[in-house]
């Protein structure tokens, strides 16, 4: 593995599930960008050849530059490339640097257009179809398991020709493999003898796929959402271990923190049996790494941070206003563990992501893709919430989040009217302070 791959792996799994579109989304020249709408792909996964076989169809809005950048796996053998039918130049840099540093194996694919510069013609849409193979071991994440009997793909190994540049977008996959189950973000699933057709429910910045023969769901509900958990072979006593405590700090959540008026309506979280690599989340799917036995604990918090966003979700994820989503949801988390366990899980939780963030600069105006804003929003955040309860107690404290999650509050400057109105302007002025600190 290599260091940059193991360096992002180890920092995302340190620090909580990430979604790592979030440190992307700002982009200060879209109106230049090219758009993708839609992929509409056809993948056959040939096992026996450690080879997945793939057409995907990228419906496009091309603008007048006429280079398309897209990541793709470097072990791709591209066939053919067409534009509205039309077989067209590209340049596959195999020898050459990842062009996201998210993605170690991806390589730069360029594809030419000659579609003329034309600003009145930017409703005018293009089909872009690259055809090619990939081995199926470097783009499974779940390769070294199991002898690779299980899939798990998706933007982090380019398994399609993806760019973050181009926005999100819908898919259709129409994937012919041997496995009994599958599981994937964002899409409506149907089986039809042995392949799996997956359509979108909406916009995504991910295709994740997910098979396992052993793919087991528990399905429960949670006031008026539904949680499914899917799991490939964790030990029965983790899986019911897990589901209790899920249920138990979803329970205590709702209780402290009111009704979700989140988007969603169902959530879903994969537990993946593989111990190194990201957990990650796509809106409301979240594909969560087992973590090793010793480390269940950090299993609950790191889905407790996600259960926590059932209510902290409504800010600005591409602003440093997403302390408002991700201190939130980790302070939640770390009240359910509290919850579960004692009031000391949460001292020492606390402690250590003071220790931890001791550098980390202010939240306030901190730019998402700055590489401290990590520890910024997961763990300075938490701590700053922290001090506030110990400053105006417990109950009080509560009454502020129940507030928080009424009212709808999706920015500092709403949340610091409604900390005046609630405990005064000392406090109100305390806390700008600290968020600046
Ligand atoms: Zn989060």
């Amino acid at each position: 593995m290599h260091f940059r791959y193991l360096t992002i792996f180890l920092f995302i799994t340190l620090l909580t599930v990430v979604n790592a579109a979030k440190a992307y989304t700002v982009n200060t020249n879209t109106a230049t960008m090219h758009v993708i709408e839609r992929y509409d792909i056809n993948a056959k996964v040939r096992a026996e050849l450690d080879l997945i076989e793939v057409k995907a169809k990228i419906t496009m809005k091309l603008n007048g530059d006429n280079a398309i950048a897209l990541t793709l796996n470097r072990s791709a053998d591209i066939s053919k490339i067409t534009i509205d039918s039309q077989v067209t130049d590209f340049i596959f840099d195999k020898k050459g640097d990842t062009p996201n540093e998210y993605i170690d194996n991806g390589r730069l694919l360029t594809i030419t257009h000659n579609q003329k510069s034309n600003d009145k013609n930017t409703e005018q849409k293009s089909i872009v179809e690259v055809t090619y193979s990939l081995l199926l071991s470097e783009v499974n994440y779940l390769n070294s398991l199991n002898g690779g009997r299980d899939l798990e793909m998706g933007f982090y190994t380019a398994w399609y020709p993806n760019s973050m540049d181009y926005g999100d977008f819908e898919f259709m996959v129409n994937l012919n493999i041997n496995q009994k189950k599958l599981a994937v973000s964002n899409a409506v699933i149907t089986k039809d003898n042995q392949n799996w057709l997956m359509t979108s429910k909406g916009l995504s910045m991910d295709i994740v796929i997910l098979a396992a023969t052993t793919l087991k769901d528990y399905n429960f509900t949670a006031g008026d959402a539904k949680v499914t958990v899917y799991d490939i072979d964790s030990k029965p006593e983790l899986i019911e271990k897990l589901l209790k405590d899920i249920q138990t700090s979803i329970k205590y959540l709702k209780s402290s923190l009111g009704h979700t008026k989140g988007k969603a309506s169902h959530y879903q979280f994969v537990l993946v049996p593989r111990v190194k690599g990201p957990s990650y989340s796509r809106g409301s799917f979240s594909v969560i790494t087992r973590f090793k036995e010793d480390q269940y604990d950090r299993l609950l918090k790191t889905i407790n941070h996600e259960i926590g966003h059932f209510w902290w979700n409504r800010a600005d994820s591409r602003t440093w206003q997403d302390w408002l989503n991700e201190s939130f949801a980790e302070y939640s988390a770390v009240m359910a563990l509290e919850h579960i366990y004692s009031v000391d899980k949460r001292i020492a939780l606390i402690n250590s992501y003071q220790k931890k963030s001791q550098k980390s600069p202010a939240i306030q105006g901190i730019a998402r893709n700055d590489n401290k804003a990590q520890s910024a929003l997961y763990q300075k955040g938490p701590v700053i919430l922290d001090a506030l309860r110990n400053k105006i107690g417990d109950e009080h404290f509560l009454s502020l989040l129940r507030e928080v999650n009424d009212q709808q509050i999706d920015n500092t400057q709403a949340l610091l009217i409604l900390l005046t109105k609630l405990e005064g302007q000392a406090i109100s002025t305390w806390l700008a302070q600290q968020l600046s600190l």
